[in-house]
């Protein structure tokens, strides 16, 4: 997988991706990281890359002529399938969307910085506008890390026990059920006893109950989601 990632910091990737399993499959060439600067498409003797608010108000904006320009660069097609934009106006990024992108052999983020980036060139290359929550960051290169982060964790051979990708959060639109490790008594806190009856029925009943009561209580939108679809499929809610 080939993420090209334009930003005015190349120097900050690919930074925490380094470490652990998405560094060492980095390391094992399952991805590899250009990091564009954006700032060698300005053509002005001070290599200007925003300007101005059209409309008023603080701040600058990135310029979309410089944004183009570092774009052809490095596209032959104009529209690229996969080009992202991080921004908080973007639909908020979810895992299904992330389990998409990890079938992408090259993907394009597009990070920008002060108010962001003149619309015409988002607006022009079609690009997908992608949100990683509803805070705001200086910048989108936190954001973009997130992203190949979340994207790289799936791909064949970066996690030692794939198996613990299918019971994970937001499988389902299932929050996961707690996790305990040993001691099974720690501090006179006991590990659930279904846990340790060594009856994998029970188990898994445990931890779906679980998965329900925590969504149920922590994600509304997500328990709506789960008991429509379950409704669908004749399993109701327990
Ligand atoms: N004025 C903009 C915020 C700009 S923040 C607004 O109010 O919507 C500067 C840059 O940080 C953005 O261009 C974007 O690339 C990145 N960024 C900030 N928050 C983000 C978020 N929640 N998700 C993805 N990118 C974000």
């Amino acid at each position: 997988m080939h993420f090209k990632v334009f930003t005015l910091f190349p120097e900050l990737f690919p930074g925490p991706l380094k470490a652990s399993i998405i560094g060492k499959a980095l390391d094992n060439e399952l991805w590899q990281c250009e990091a564009i600067n954006i700032r060698d498409y300005a053509t002005d003797k001070h290599r200007t890359v925003d300007d101005i608010v059209y409309g008023g108000g603080p701040g600058m904006v990135m310029r979309a002529d410089v944004v183009d320009a570092a774009l052809r660069a490095h596209f032959q097609v104009k529209k690229p399938r996969t080009l992202l934009y991080l921004t908080p106006r973007g639909t908020p990024l979810k895992q299904s969307r992330v389990k998409e992108l990890a079938h992408c052999s090259t993907i394009g983020l597009l990070c920008g910085r002060f108010e962001g980036i003149d619309q015409r060139v988002i607006d022009d290359w079609c690009i997908e506008e992608v949100s990683i929550g509803d805070f705001v960051l200086s910048g989108g290169e936190l954001a973009a890390m997130m992203l190949m982060d979340s994207v790289l964790r799936l791909l064949p051979g970066v996690i030692g026990s794939p198996e613990s990708l299918d019971e994970e959060s937001f499988n389902e639109d299932l929050l996961e059920y707690p996790q305990y490790t040993r001691p099974a008594d720690w501090n006179g806190m006991k590990v659930p006893e279904e846990l340790i009856s060594g009856n994998h029925a029970l188990i898994r009943k445990w931890r779906r109950q679980q998965a329900e009561k925590i969504t149920s209580l922590r994600r509304p939108d997500l328990w709506k989601q789960y008991c429509e679809k379950s409704k669908g499929l004749g399993k109701g809610e327990s």
